[in-house]
């Protein structure tokens, strides 16, 4: 039910909550920022992580307890019960403030929450949507393995039901778990039948990552960082009370996340997007102060600026169209397209202008930071479905055009 509020009396509590727990911007910090890092994802040192994880984990706990995490969702499940616009007014107010990083939080948030609200029993939603907005459980996604990425149907961990049905028994191997080592929970993609139609074969669970039947290895990265992991998983119990939706119905509930996951890939803040440009644009200039930036480079520079400004554009009227109810699904494989388009020419354009100086790490502003993009960039084009998917979508779904299989 949505409660009444006053809405000068809920900005006055948003303005109290703001400068009690975040550094207000004044115009000049706002656009100045510290770091000159490319925000494509992080995959930070272990320490870096860690320290990054506890201040996510204290900013949702402070924004849970003022009633603010999730502002228009149900009071059932830990929302605050107000109307969407107070969610509108406080999302503008926050971009007036230094916020924490939230990137830990990512799959609990955009992959894991819209699985569970999709599907999940009332009890299991009562007993997890509270914990995870209040950052006191995280999860990852158990979706992936060595032998099914992109076709998700051919998931081979399996789940079979033990003690007359109340529990199952789950065992195979996972791989590229994003933040499966600091992870309470996860999602888990399980076969649990050999029906003909393979997307009839899974079912959905939620699993404990504590429990000693799961062992979690770390993967390292070629940017240095090991925020993936492989999953072992061996004779694993789940109670039949963690499922989430229907015994051979995990299909429907593994479209809900990825919705939500390519969703915050279009519109989030921390997609390749306007800051892009933004620093491309602060190293053209420097360059062509110093005389040292060739005419194609510019034109590169200004075809940057043209694509970026477009997905902006684009962006700002899918994000419109789905307040106003029009939900938007295949639209969103062509906004994670683009970004990673833009990000790709972006990089190879800073390389133009920056040469060897994008390889080593000399200390100087906007160098190295390039260099370190295009180590984490083609992961972007991989994660939550790759640009090859996300063409087929958009040639079926989009423009009728014939089936891939
Ligand atoms: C940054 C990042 C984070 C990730 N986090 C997680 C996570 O937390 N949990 C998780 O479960 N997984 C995660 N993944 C894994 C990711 O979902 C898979 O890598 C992805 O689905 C692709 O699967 P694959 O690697 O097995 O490649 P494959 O599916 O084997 O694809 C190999 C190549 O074939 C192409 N291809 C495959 N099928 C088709 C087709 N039908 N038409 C045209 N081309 C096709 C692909 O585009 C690709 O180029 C993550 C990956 C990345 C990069």
């Amino acid at each position: 039910m949505t409660e009444r509020i006053d809405d000068n009396a809920f900005a006055a509590k948003c303005r109290l909550f703001l400068d009690a727990n975040a550094e207000r911007l004044d115009a000049a910090s706002a656009t100045l920022e510290d770091s000159d890092a490319i925000p494509v994802f992080d995959s930070p040192e272990r320490s870096e992580e860690e320290a990054q994880l506890a201040v996510a984990r204290d900013w949702q706990r402070a924004l849970f307890d003022a009633g603010l995490a999730w502002i228009d969702g149900p009071t059932d499940y830990g929302g605050a019960g107000l109307a969407h616009h107070h969610q509108e007014v406080f999302d503008e107010m926050c971009a007036q403030y230094r916020l924490p990083k939230l990137n830990t939080l990512f799959v609990t948030f955009h992959i894991v929450l819209p699985g569970l609200l999709a599907a999940a029993s009332d009890d299991l939603k009562r007993r997890l949507v509270p914990a995870l907005l209040r950052g006191d459980l995280i999860a990852c996604q158990l979706f992936s393995e060595p032998g099914a990425g992109s076709d998700l149907s051919a998931v081979s961990t399996r789940a079979v039901r033990a003690e007359g049905g109340a529990v199952w028994v789950a065992t195979g191997q996972k791989v590229w778990t994003s933040g499966g080592h600091y992870s309470d929970i996860g999602l888990l993609l399980a076969r649990t039948s050999d029906d003909d139609v393979p997307h009839r074969r899974l079912t959905m669970f939620v699993v404990d990552m504590h429990d000693p039947a799961i062992e979690v290895r770390p993967l390292r990265e070629m940017s240095g960082g090991a925020h993936f992991n492989e999953v072992f998983i061996d004779g694993l119990h789940i109670q039949d009370s963690c499922r989430v939706g229907d015994v051979n119905g995990g299909w429907r509930v593994a479209m809900a996340t990825l919705g939500g996951e390519r969703k915050a890939v279009g519109y989030s803040s921390d997609a390749p997007n306007w800051v892009v440009v933004q620093r491309l644009l602060e190293l053209a200039r420097t360059a062509a102060h110093r005389g040292q930036i060739a005419a194609s480079v510019v034109d590169a520079v200004v075809r940057c600026y043209v694509l970026g400004s477009a997905i902006e554009h684009t962006a700002a009227n899918l994000a419109a169209a789905e307040r106003r109810g029009d939900t938007r699904g295949p639209e969103m494989s062509t906004l994670k397209l683009l970004r990673n388009r833009l990000l790709r020419d972006c990089i190879d354009t800073a390389g133009h202008i920056l040469g060897m100086n994008m390889l080593a790490d000399s200390g100087e502003r906007g160098t190295y930071a390039w260099g370190y993009a295009s180590t984490l960039a083609p992961g972007l084009r991989i994660g939550g479905g790759t640009d090859e998917i996300q063409k087929n979508i958009i040639g079926e779904r989009l423009l009728g055009l014939p089936r891939d299989r």
